[in-house]
């Protein structure tokens, strides 16, 4: 029995080939027993075409051969007294006959099956298709883009060069555009994408889907007009509720114009994502704020601990000044010694104050060759009066042939004048003549030098020890607890180090200053 026929069909195809066996009797009865003269064996071929659509191959091969066999039959039967031409050529032609038609017929065969082939072969991919496009998690869509295809290509011709330009010219091709685009199918996802009721219809056009903001389905028209063949990005979607959901949005446009009756559209809810992302970045700038408001915090620290020597100075040498002008006769020479030394302090408080504001700014500071032996010297003088009001005594201890540093000079010198500060604050409770401190200066290995302050107060217990670089951690009633965190991150800024550790009898901070500050 052959292939791809229904029930029905064999049923019905049996009934027609039940009558080709009382046709080969009858032929065979006619051609062997009677003497009608003509190629009455041709009519086997009745019966075979008859009986083939139930027979396969080989049987149709073997009832060929069968009517053959009963021709050439008839034809001894009824030729026993002699042969002549005529019916020998009638029995030829007979047998040609059947040939044929059961060559034909096997061709005929052999193409049915190739087609029954290919039938199942499409229909098979079509249900893999169709269970990929029903069941995937993906929403996917197809959708029919030929119209609108006719559409943007009638404005090409009419001269339109540039599609989006022309859109925005004329607000009304856009939603005429749109209208033309056919949604034939969507998967479940897709319905649960735009929040479909179960059994609701999917909307055959796109308009009651598309945000007012038509942004990306602009960009799609485009790639259409452009004749692009592929569009992925970003864009939003209005589902049935009302709510707006983000998706990244994928097709392919086929380069046979016929397939543009079918394009499947793939898309991803990236709604949740595109929050996170939105949290994140909130979050992040929400952190930035809070860092630069914490630094500009500590700056603001910073700066009135920086300042309060220099300003300290400044009063104190604005009172001398004071009572030499009150003199009588006022003393010049000391006023003007007073002067020059308030002159230097407001310098001194007005670098400190330009240097933060280039550090907060990120503006380049001013680097420059130091000698440390000189900086050492001009701290000292500066802190002159503090060294003497609090009966402190300063050595300073230099190495031969020192190099110069490269570095921003102000933040060295702040960092000297923090540690000289501890320092005179530590000693002020030992009696005066155990008052002093130790400067000395030298070189760490090859690439650095060491500025030591050493003195002989208290030194630190544990506890103060753990906390000294600590931001905001101080001892004292009126301290602020800045210098020593401030002076770490300035020397770790630069590519150098701050240390502090108990030595016999005090304290001893190292700086260690690179050759070449880090900028
Ligand atoms: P502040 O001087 O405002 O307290 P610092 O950061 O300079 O802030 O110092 C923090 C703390 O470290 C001080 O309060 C003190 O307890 C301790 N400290 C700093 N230098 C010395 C020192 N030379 N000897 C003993 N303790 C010190």
């Amino acid at each position: 029995m052959k292939d791809g026929l229904s029930g029905q069909d064999v049923a019905q195809e049996l009934r027609t080939a039940m009558f080709a066996l009382p046709l080969t009797g009858a032929v065979f009865y006619i051609d062997a027993f009677t003497t009608i003269e003509s190629a009455i064996a041709v009519l086997y071929v009745v019966a075979l075409l008859l009986a083939a659509p139930v027979l396969s191959r080989v049987a149709t091969i073997a009832a060929a051969s069968i009517c053959g066999v009963l021709a050439f039959l008839a034809f001894a039967i009824g030729h026993s007294d002699g042969l002549d031409f005529a019916s020998s050529l009638r029995l030829v032609v007979s047998l040609a006959a059947l040939s044929i038609t059961c060559a034909l017929i096997l061709r005929n065969d052999a193409a049915h099956n190739q087609l029954i082939q290919a039938n199942s072969a499409l229909s098979e991919s079509e249900s893999r298709y169709r269970s990929i496009f029903e069941e995937s998690r993906v929403a996917l869509w197809e959708r029919d883009y030929s119209l609108v295809r006719e559409f943007l290509l009638s404005l090409k011709a009419a001269g339109v060069h540039d599609f989006r330009t022309h859109a925005s010219a004329n607000p009304h091709v856009m939603a005429e555009a749109v209208s033309r685009i056919r949604t034939i199918a969507a998967n479940d996802a897709a319905r649960e994408l735009i929040g479909l009721p179960p059994g609701q219809q999917i909307p055959a056009t796109l308009q009651s889907l598309l945000p007012t903001n038509m942004e990306s389905m602009a960009e799609i028209l485009d790639c259409i007009f452009r004749g692009g063949n592929r569009f992925e990005g970003k864009c939003t979607i209005v589902a049935y509720d009302g709510s707006e959901r983000e998706v990244l949005l994928s097709l392919r446009f086929p380069d046979d114009p016929a397939a543009f009756r079918r394009v499947a559209v793939a898309m991803f809810d990236i709604t949740h994502r595109e929050k996170t992302h939105r949290a994140l970045r909130d979050a992040q700038a929400e952190l930035t704020n809070a860092a630069r408001a914490a630094t500009m915090g500590a700056m603001s620290a910073s700066l009135a601990h920086e300042l309060n020597q220099p300003l300290g100075a400044l009063v104190v040498n604005a009172q001398t000044l004071v009572r030499w002008l009150d003199k009588n006769p006022p003393d010049l020479v000391a006023v003007r010694g007073s002067a020059e030394r308030m002159i230097r302090d407001s310098q001194r408080a007005s670098d400190i104050i330009l240097n933060t504001r280039n550090f907060i700014k990120q503006k380049r500071r001013k680097f420059e060759e130091v000698s440390i032996t000189d900086l050492v010297e001009e701290t000292r003088a500066l802190m002159d009066h503090e060294l003497q009001r609090d009966s402190v005594q300063l050595t300073l201890e230099v190495e031969e042939s020192l190099p110069t540093v490269y570095a921003v000079r102000i933040e060295l010198q702040q960092v000297l004048i923090n540690l000289i500060s501890n320092g005179i604050h530590a000693v002020s409770g030992v009696p005066e003549s155990d008052r002093l401190i130790q400067l000395s200066l030298g070189r760490k290995g090859s690439e650095a030098l060491s500025l030591k302050v050493r003195d002989f107060g208290p030194g630190m217990s544990d506890d103060i020890k753990e906390k000294l670089f600590a931001p905001f951690f101080t001892t004292k009633p009126n301290g602020m607890g800045i210098g020593l965190s401030i002076s770490r991150a300035t020397m770790e800024g630069m590519g150098g180090s701050l240390t502090g550790m108990n030595a016999t009898n005090g304290a001893l901070f190292e700086m260690t200053i690179p050759l070449r500050a880090t900028q």
